[in-house]
């Protein structure tokens, strides 16, 4: 079930970000390029990436560092991806792909900056509950940064 689902939504997912990117550089009269798409289609593959991940992915294509930073700045200029701020010094930065994000929690180390996602019903039933004023939501996310069990365990050490 997870993997031919996640297959199709992955495909779907480049697509409609592509639309989205080719529409963006119409519109400013830019130029369509491969390296863009190729690394569009790292991105949606990966959905949440530091910049190291990234290039990872893209170690066997021939993309210089330039191109990947500024297609990140064009891609986030376009709101396909979103960065995190790089608050109480997180390690590195982490972008997310906007339309992969699903309504979600997530608890961020401010020490290691590692991240993970907890799933948590009561804000959900909270969002879900509340009067709306001209507004629909679709989706939310939140970031609660505090230390992860290793970093606490060093702490305790010193
Ligand atoms: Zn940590």
């Amino acid at each position: 079930m997870i993997d031919s689902t996640m297959t199709n939504k992955k495909t779907d997912i480049f697509q409609q970000s592509s639309d989205i990117l080719c529409a963006y550089i119409d519109q400013h009269q830019m130029h369509h390029t491969a390296e863009r798409m190729v690394i569009l289609q790292a991105i949606c593959r990966l959905q949440s990436f530091t910049v190291d991940e990234l290039r990872k992915e893209l170690t066997e294509l021939n993309i210089s560092r330039a191109t990947v930073y500024n297609t990140l700045v064009l891609l986030e200029k376009a709101e396909i991806i979103h960065r995190l701020d790089k608050e109480f010094g997180v390690r590195a930065t982490q972008y997310e792909l906007i339309m992969a994000m699903e309504s979600s929690v997530q608890v961020i180390c401010a020490r290691c900056g590692r991240v993970s996602k907890i799933k948590d019903t009561t804000i959900h039933r909270m969002l879900a509950d509340k009067k709306w004023t001209n507004f629909v939501p679709d989706h939310f996310s939140l970031y609660v940064y505090g230390q992860c069990k290793k970093c606490r365990r060093k702490i305790n050490k010193l």
